[in-house]
């Protein structure tokens, strides 16, 4: 029996707050027992576990789990453990405020590689006034790779400001002012045109070191790279050495192989590299709570949830 005719919610994260998350979504659901994991006092209680990476054997303790959500936008953490209960819908979070931020991240490291902005940063160190003629948009071509919830409205905003704009995606996409293109075979040609890559793909089987040195290779000499997904997309060692040599000109890179990155990673020092600790976007308690109920409600109706994620596709 739950202690309420809701149940009771688990939340886990290291990065989240917990009060601010139990505040948010009992303000949309006041009989929604929300609990900390390490204060559940009784896991049969606990219907719905919404956690980023929680430890393993996490979900074991709760029998009665009908709903996991993902806290996130990203499930390949998730979808690779092997004590996942069996059937239980995993959700994530489809918020228009975190595409928002995401954008915001991903228009501010193309302006910048557009704008020669890491070319002027060196230059002041050294105090000199090097002047560069800045480059039309339209003589400029970003490429957008994955199209999701998150990489459609990057691409949107990209073309906004006149840039050429291709998009790359599984199946065939078609956003306004995009050029998109579908599926393995169009990636090299997607690649070889772009002057600044964006990478917004979801890590999955399909796409771990999709980007090996090989293909890191097919980019034009000097292109920016820009990867705001996941680190094990790349072949970080191929993608440092490329940037060390001025084969890939410069790189803003948010997502690595190992994080932390290690103290001793040679990417820390290169000049041509901007390095953010996985923040490009993160959740928001006050936009996403709403979905979150809403799910909750829809479980509890005995409704599928919305957002649902597919494990075996791994996104
Ligand atoms: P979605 O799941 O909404 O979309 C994924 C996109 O990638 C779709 O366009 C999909 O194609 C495409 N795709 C998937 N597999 C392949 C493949 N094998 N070949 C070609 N295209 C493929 O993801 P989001 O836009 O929400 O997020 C993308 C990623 O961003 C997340 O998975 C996460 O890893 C990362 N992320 C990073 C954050 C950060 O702070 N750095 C924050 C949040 C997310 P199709 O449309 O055909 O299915």
């Amino acid at each position: 029996m739950s202690t309420t005719p809701l149940g009771t919610l688990a939340f886990y994260s290291e990065f989240d707050d917990f009060q601010t998350w139990k505040r948010a979504l009992q303000a949309q659901l006041p009989h929604l027992q929300v609990v900390h994991s390490s204060a559940i006092e009784r896991p049969e209680d606990i219907h719905y576990a919404m956690a980023w990476k929680p430890p393993q054997g996490f979900f074991s303790r709760m029998p009665n789990l009908r709903l996991i959500v993902n806290l996130g936008a990203g499930v390949d953490s998730l979808v690779a453990r092997e004590d996942l209960p069996a059937g239980i819908p995993i959700t994530r979070i489809t918020d228009p405020q975190m595409s928002r931020m995401m954008a915001g991240y991903v228009l501010f490291a193309v302006l910048r590689h557009a704008r020669d902005i890491p070319f002027f940063e060196q230059a002041q160190r050294l105090g000199e006034w090097a002047y560069r003629h800045p480059r039309s948009p339209d003589e400029i071509t970003v490429a957008v790779l994955g199209l999701g919830q998150l990489g459609a409205k990057a691409a949107h905003e990209i073309q906004r400001q006149g840039y050429r704009t291709l998009g790359w995606s599984r199946s065939q996409a078609a956003i306004e002012g995009v050029e998109c293109f579908a599926g393995l075979e169009t990636l090299d040609s997607v690649l070889a045109q772009a002057d600044i890559v964006v990478l917004m793909l979801p890590l999955t089987p399909q796409t771990r070191h999709l980007f090996d040195r090989q293909r890191l290779e097919k980019l034009r000499p000097g292109a920016a790279f820009v990867n705001v997904a996941r680190g094990a997309l790349v072949d970080q060692t191929a993608l440092t050495d490329l940037l060390r040599s001025g084969q890939i000109g410069a790189a803003t890179l948010d997502v690595f192989e190992r994080e932390p990155l290690p103290a001793a990673d040679p990417l820390w020092s290169m000049p041509n590299v901007l390095i953010t600790p996985h923040l490009a976007s993160v959740a928001i308690p006050s936009s996403s709570a709403r979905q979150i109920a809403e799910n909750i409600e829809r479980v509890g109706r005995g409704e599928a949830p919305n957002h649902v994620i597919d494990p075996a596709r791994g996104y």
